[in-house]
């Protein structure tokens, strides 16, 4: 069953029905999340919030604005940037403020202005028991309190349903200036980010991709890169003078590992091309295969120990003979490797097996955090639930 709660109150209602009668909840955002998380395993209740996506007047002075959880984080930048200010959290796809709070969501620019964690002020979230629980004043706190609901066993692991966010707001930059700069392997392109990190200049945005990555880019978004190991990387300013010394610095970093000049895009146009083609990274990466199923891992470690980490994956992808490409917000450390499978291939065959494992759970336990690797475990491809002759549940 899906449901489209249109406010707090019926939201609230909704909630508490499915804990009288103890069935799983699901609450939908933008089906953006990649992992299996939206995936109603046992069935249940499905509730889509895309109804709610009120966007109050932006506070210019105190820099916030409060939003409805179902309000597209596209839908927020347009109602922002005429004001002058921007919601900084980007992770790509175009997700709902609530998924993107329930996923704790990072992206391009969290190297310089934080992930929803910094960026989330207060929050109203229903409890698992039905409860409206208001927080102004910090977000973390409201997740903290939030105890499932004795009688709330089976509302599949949800501890409540966000429907508003307080969101910190920057100023738009006075000056913004983006480049892409290629390297001779990615290894040095992962060094170079490095760096610029331990030189504390302040990137926007430092992304990471490889040649098959920009081969992609090539065939689906027509795009004229150089194919090889490349950075994008954005750089803000209050003026000019001083965008073009943090570019200048970060060129300089760039040349001694061999980076090649900054290929610019000299205006807003040319920058909304640029990220845009970043942002379809697993589209791109697709095309290079049309008709083949993907599998993304997310793997996070210390960026001191990013580049080995990328060079083992690497030594792993071509032991496997797969194809692939390799995307990453490389100054968080943060990097995917996606997959590209035969449609026919099941999950469970050898070659998934025996690849996954490497960069979903035996590569990060040597070298830092865990990664999301549940899409694995729940995320099936059409062709699999075909076969088994059992429905896909939303
Ligand atoms: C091309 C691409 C690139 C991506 N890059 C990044 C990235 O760089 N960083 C990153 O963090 N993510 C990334 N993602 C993943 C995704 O965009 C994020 O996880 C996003 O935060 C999910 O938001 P959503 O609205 O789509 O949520 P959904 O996918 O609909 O839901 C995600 C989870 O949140 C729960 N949820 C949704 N709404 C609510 C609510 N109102 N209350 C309580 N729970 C809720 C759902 O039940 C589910 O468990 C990327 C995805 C794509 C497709």
């Amino acid at each position: 069953m899906v449901v489209w709660p249109r406010g707090v109150d019926e939201a609230a209602a909704i909630v508490r029905v499915a804990a009288t009668h103890r069935i799983p909840l699901i609450p939908f955002g933008a089906g953006t999340s990649l992992e299996g998380q939206i995936a109603a395993l046992g069935g249940g209740i499905c509730v889509d919030m895309r109804e709610m996506n009120a966007i109050s007047p932006p506070s210019i002075e105190d820099l916030d604005v409060v939003v409805q959880a179902g309000v597209t984080r596209r839908a927020l930048d347009a109602r922002l940037r005429p004001e002058g200010v921007f919601f900084s959290v980007d992770p790509g796809a175009d997700a709902t403020i609530g998924g993107m709070v329930a996923t704790g969501a990072s992206g391009t620019t969290t190297v310089r202005y934080g992930a929803m964690r910094e960026n989330v002020l207060g929050l109203t979230v229903i409890d698992a028991g039905g409860e409206i629980v208001r927080n102004p004043l910090a977000g973390a706190q409201v997740i903290g309190r939030l105890r499932p609901h004795p009688a709330a066993d089976r509302l599949g692991g949800t501890l409540g349903l966000i429907c508003e966010a307080t969101l910190r707001i920057h100023p738009t930059p006075e000056a913004v200036a983006a480049a892409a700069c290629t390297f001779p392997s990615l290894d040095a392109a992962v060094r170079c980010v490095v760096e610029v990190g331990q030189n504390s200049i302040p990137v926007a945005r430092i992304e990471l991709a490889d040649e098959r990555q920009i081969e992609g880019h090539h065939q689906h978004d027509q795009t004229s890169f150089a194919v090889a190991p490349t950075l994008f990387i954005e750089f803000h300013g209050g003026s000019q003078a001083e965008v073009e010394a943090q570019a200048r610095d970060t060129a300089a970093i760039a040349a001694e590992h061999g980076g090649g000049d900054f290929a610019w895009a000299s205006d807003e146009a040319e920058r909304r091309t640029l990220w845009h083609a970043r942002h379809r990274a697993m589209e791109a990466t697709r095309a290079m295969r049309p008709g083949s199923g993907a599998l993304t891992t997310d793997v996070c470690v210390p960026v001191s120990a990013l580049a080995d980490c990328i060079a083992a994956t690497q030594a792993d992808i071509a032991h496997h003979d797969l194809v692939t490409s390799i995307v990453g917000h490389a100054g968080d450390g943060n990097f995917h490797v996606i997959v590209l499978l035969d449609p026919t291939t099941r999950p469970t065959s050898p070659v998934a097996r025996s690849s996954t494992p490497a960069w979903c759970g035996g590569r990060s336990s040597a070298t830092g955090p865990a990664p999301a690797s549940t899409a694995w475990a729940t995320a099936r491809p059409a062709s699999w639930w075909r076969s088994t002759g059992r429905r896909r549940s939303r």
